[in-house]
């Protein structure tokens, strides 16, 4: 270690217990995706926004870089730390959850794990809707920095939608605390929104108030297959048409995607007997108190069915059903990761774009090399797709890896000129700084990195997170 660290380190024990202060080897920092190594040698566990103040006040004084870790489950690399001399600050700590009957309000320290804001929510008849496959070990401080998004923003919005107040530390040690669960206020700048998904670039986030719902009465899953993207589309709109923001889910699925559950071990019951190269899930709230739109949802259905738009549906009409049809879905990363991607692509284009460019994609990409497979997959009703591409063989693996970045290229460039989004819900992370400099808006990376230089003019948050300005 450093001796300026050894020093910052010497000056905060008079402050924190030994405890708090975990050497390498015995605290883990992971990139769920095995393309980034942690280098930092020591990692601090503050258990107060106090001391998360007094750490940032005396790294800006000792020109410490620090990073913020919340659950580890950043797929862009945020959380690694890529130099020696980076501290890691952990925010496990901090880990209290408060639900308040009154205004059926939650206050939570950023430390909390998902699931557990989730439980708690639930334990007091309420649904806190944000979720994700990695709610067992993420961080709502981490889900605020990098705005998360999954499977309920058609519904509910994204985790910024869910937020009514925050508490951060700015990188000098002042505490910035917007804590009010207010619907309307405009006193000024809403730093609120600048913070959440700032990655830990401008502040460490230490609490926030969330907002918590009705629990959907017996939403109903329906898994059903198409000939092509278009008729996912015509699906989705004559649904939409007539059930609004009662749809709490609308997934993608692609053959593809099946198969390799199938292939990598797992086991599943796909109800589907013709074969189709595409699959939607969706889920519907069809309860409205004692009244039924259910055979509404089912007339509707049948239309698409007359029309050619569906080949085969399926109702979940039991728990255990629908366990069975969301279990695909959310198997769908776990098999990619076992069969080893080339690339992965979080990516959004605007909805009614998305077949036209899935067949240019698709296009490109062959002609690119025969050896690739595709499996997409995603929120489609939010238009944000995870565009991931394997190997055909192993034989072709090395091949592909060697020309991974003229592959992330094509992908991009189409993305750019369908005015997608690069990034739809991960962030920038390490990993996409230099696509967000080729892509984004002149006028917004200007502005972006004044707030930046303004709020950590020694870049000592997160460097090399968004921006890659040296220190
Ligand atoms: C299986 C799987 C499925 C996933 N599905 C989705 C999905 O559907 N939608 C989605 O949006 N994401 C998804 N993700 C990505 C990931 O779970 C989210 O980005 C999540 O919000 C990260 O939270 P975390 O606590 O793990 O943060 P970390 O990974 O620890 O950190 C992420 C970033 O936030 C910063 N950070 C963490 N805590 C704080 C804090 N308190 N203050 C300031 N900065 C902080 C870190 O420095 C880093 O830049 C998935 C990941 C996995 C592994």
């Amino acid at each position: 270690m450093s001796s300026n660290i050894c020093h910052f380190i010497n000056i905060l024990s008079k402050d924190l217990s030994e405890s708090q202060f975990i050497k390498s080897g015995s605290f883990e920092v992971r990139d769920p995706r095995d393309r980034l190594l942690n280098k930092s040698e020591i990692c601090i566990k503050p258990k107060n926004t106090k001391e998360v103040s007094k750490i940032l006040k005396l790294a800006n004084k000792f020109l410490i870089p620090i990073i913020p870790l919340g659950g580890s489950t950043g797929l862009v690399g945020g959380q690694i730390a890529h130099e020696k001399n980076q501290v890691i600050l952990s925010l496990e700590k901090l880990d209290e959850i408060k639900f308040f009957k009154k205004s059926n309000l939650l206050e939570v320290q950023s430390g909390a794990i998902l699931s557990s804001i989730k439980n708690l929510a639930i334990n007091n008849g309420r649904l806190f809707p944000l979720s994700l496959a990695s709610e067992g070990s993420c961080q709502i401080g981490g889900n605020l920095a990098t705005n998360a998004g999954g499977l309920n923003v058609i519904k509910y919005g994204n985790v910024r939608d869910l937020c009514l107040g925050l508490e951060a530390v700015l990188p000098n040690g002042k505490i910035l605390s917007s804590m009010k669960s207010l619907k309307k206020n405009n006193m000024g700048f809403d730093l609120k929104n600048l913070l959440i998904g700032s990655e830990g670039t401008l502040g460490i986030i230490t609490s926030a108030i969330l907002k918590t719902f009705p629990i959907p009465k017996n939403p109903i899953s329906i898994f059903f297959s198409v000939k092509d993207l278009e008729d996912v589309i015509f699906v989705f709109k004559k649904i939409s048409d007539v059930f609004q923001d009662r749809i709490l889910a609308f997934e993608l699925i692609k053959n593809t995607g099946i198969d390799f559950i199938k292939e990598t071990g797992f086991l599943i019951n796909s109800p589907f007997t013709k074969n189709t190269d595409w699959t939607v899930l969706m889920e519907i709230e069809v309860n409205i108190g004692a009244i039924s739109l259910n055979e509404i949802l089912e007339q509707t259905l049948y239309d698409c069915i007359l029309k050619n738009k569906i080949v085969e549906v399926f109702f979940a009409n039991t728990l255990n059903q629908r366990n069975e049809f969301w279990k695909i879905r959310e198997l769908i990363p776990a098999a990619n990761r076992r069969k080893g991607s080339i690339c992965s692509n979080d990516i959004s284009v605007p909805l009614e774009k998305i077949p036209e460019f899935i067949i240019k994609l698709d296009r490109s990409i062959s002609l690119f090399s025969k050896d690739i497979l595709v499996n997409c997959f995603g929120h489609v009703g939010d238009g944000n797709l995870h565009y991931n591409i394997f190997p055909s063989s192993e034989n072709s693996r090395p091949v592909l890896e060697k020309n991974r970045l003229q592959i992330f290229n094509i992908v991009n460039d189409l993305v750019n000129k369908y005015s997608g989004s690069i990034s739809a819900e991960h962030g920038i992370g390490r990993l996409k700084v230099s696509e967000l400099k080729k892509f984004e808006d002149p006028g917004k990376l200007y502005m972006m990195k004044l707030i930046k230089s303004v709020v950590d003019p020694k870049n000592l948050l997160n460097p090399g997170v968004i921006f890659n300005f040296k220190s």
